[in-house]
């Protein structure tokens, strides 16, 4: 069977077709007006050229964006959670124009179809679900330029990806996927390093499915969250040790974070959707940030689509933690102990153990994964 026929049985990528926006340098690039975007929008540019954002073929116009905002639905009614929009100070004055990085590097053209305002603060309040300026993203989109550029993009310079090793586009995972015979994938979301708690639920996922899609965020995050490269490497000695190699893979989500909650964890799984992922892991306060979502805010949104509508099945996970009662790994929904046998750690308390030298008990992190980031830590 050919690779081509193979990918047939994987999940059809969101609006049934898998969009290739990457194309040849024109010859008048020089001669054309140059739109620098932000590395934001430079992450959302690559994820347009490899078809992650699939059916979208550039940046939003002003149809598809009001119906996003109001609706979580493009103009054509398919479901979409989050605006993928460049925001621009003034209209170009010509009918293309050249995208380029904050460093100057030219990446690509933008055939531009409307230049139109917008309304930040309606836009925080449906996609954020607050105008809270503390908020990051609310905070980032505050500070975003006034008028929005609509167009389809011709990509003629991919970004140079941080982890090489670990760059997949939708077309690598698929073959990957259809190569080792899986149908169903599981997509797992994580901004962090993986603790036993999470190694868990992927297991616990795993079990149910073909394959297993670790994918990490590695665009923009938080200054506050732990580097990629130290997070890349945790995952590398994790997946080594403990993972059965002929079920996992590993590559990087180019994204950046929006710290969307809700709205991202759908917008997430449309984007694994086009990865190949016919399942993805939804936990509690996914894509959160501070106190502004509910702890199931992100599972419950998914009822807001028919059955079936976004194709992708969203599975829904609670904290997990190691009771000492049961001997295992558990979370409220399999474990009736009280929270003094249980051993779950914050972030804050992993940290603070982190910096001061201070191996996390095993029951918590892997002792591989706790070693890469004393390491990390050490001042
Ligand atoms: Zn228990």
């Amino acid at each position: 069977m050919t690779v081509a026929a193979a990918t047939d049985k994987l999940i059809r990528p969101h609006g049934g077709f898998l969009v290739d926006r990457t194309g040849e340098r024109p010859g008048d690039v020089e001669s054309l007006e140059t739109v620098t975007i932000t590395s934001r929008e430079a992450s959302d540019l690559d994820m347009l050229a490899s078809g992650a954002l699939s059916p979208l073929l550039g940046f939003m116009g002003e149809d598809d964006y009001r119906g996003v905002v109001e609706d979580m639905r493009l103009h054509d009614g398919l479901p979409w959670a989050l605006p993928v929009c460049l925001a621009v100070d003034a209209a170009p004055s010509g009918d293309r124009v050249v995208l380029a990085g904050e460093d100057g590097t030219q990446l690509a053209v933008l055939e531009v179809e409307s230049v139109y305002a917008y309304d930040k603060e309606r836009e925080a309040e449906q996609c954020f679900r607050t105008t809270d300026a503390e908020h990051p993203g609310v905070a980032r989109l505050y500070a975003q330029k006034p008028l929005y550029l609509a167009g389809r993009v011709t990509v003629f310079e991919r970004a140079t990806p941080p982890f090489p090793e670990l760059a997949l586009d939708p077309a690598d995972t698929r073959r990957t996927f259809a190569e080792r015979g899986w149908k169903r994938v599981v997509g797992f979301q994580t901004r962090n390093p993986i603790h036993r708690a999470h190694e868990y639920l992927t297991k616990g996922a795993l079990e149910t499915v073909d394959g297993l899609l670790i994918h990490p965020l590695v665009g923009d995050t938080k200054s506050d969250d732990v580097p990629a490269a130290t997070r890349v490497e945790c995952y590398r000695v994790l997946v080594e040790n403990y993972y059965p190699a002929g079920r996992v893979v590993v590559a990087a989500f180019p994204a950046a974070m929006r710290y969307a909650g809700p709205r991202e964890a759908i917008w997430h799984a449309i984007c694994r959707k086009n990865y190949g992922c016919s399942h993805f892991i939804v936990g509690r306060d996914h894509a959160g940030v501070g106190s502004y979502y509910g702890t199931y805010d992100a599972q419950l949104i998914f009822d807001e689509f028919e059955p079936h509508e976004l194709d992708i099945e969203p599975m829904f996970f609670e904290h997990a933690f190691w009771c000492k009662v049961c001997g295992q790994m558990a979370t409220p929904k399999t474990c009736p102990h009280g929270g003094d046998d249980h051993i779950f750690l914050s972030g804050t308390k992993v940290r603070e153990l982190l910096s001061a030298g201070e191996v996390p008990p095993t029951e918590f992190t892997r002792q591989e994964v706790a070693e890469v980031l004393i390491e990390a830590y050490r001042p």
